[in-house]
């Protein structure tokens, strides 16, 4: 197993199939899910397994936010702070692009 090298590759598709399937039947999404992946930790790292691990939105490499999703107990996926919108992000400088869900910020940096 090449652990660095998987690390490297881009689960764009995945997290963008996750949160097209907010709503949905768990245990299907998550086999489906599986089913496209070697190695099933990366949905995890956008559903929380636990109360605990929930994020109202989580950073993936350098610029790219997710909204964070948990199951909830009807075993459906859900997203944690459904109200978080692009609008209400703040980037973390003025030379990089931020995205939430794919979708680049609208506010500029305000800068320190
Ligand atoms: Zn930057």
């Amino acid at each position: 197993m090449h652990a660095g090298k998987r690390r490297g590759r881009d689960y764009t598709p995945l997290f963008r199939f996750l949160l097209s399937r907010v709503g949905k039947d768990w245990t299907q999404v998550h086999s489906e899910a599986v089913s496209r992946l070697d190695d099933e930790a990366p949905i995890f790292w956008l559903v929380a397994r636990t109360e605990a691990e929930q994020q109202s939105s989580v950073l993936m490499g350098q610029n790219s936010y997710y909204s964070g999703l948990y199951v909830d107990d009807d075993n459906r996926l859900a997203i944690v702070d459904p109200t978080l919108s692009v609008e209400q992000m703040e980037p973390s400088c003025s030379c990089c692009t931020h995205t939430f869900n794919g979708i680049p910020f609208t506010r500029p940096f305000r800068g320190r």
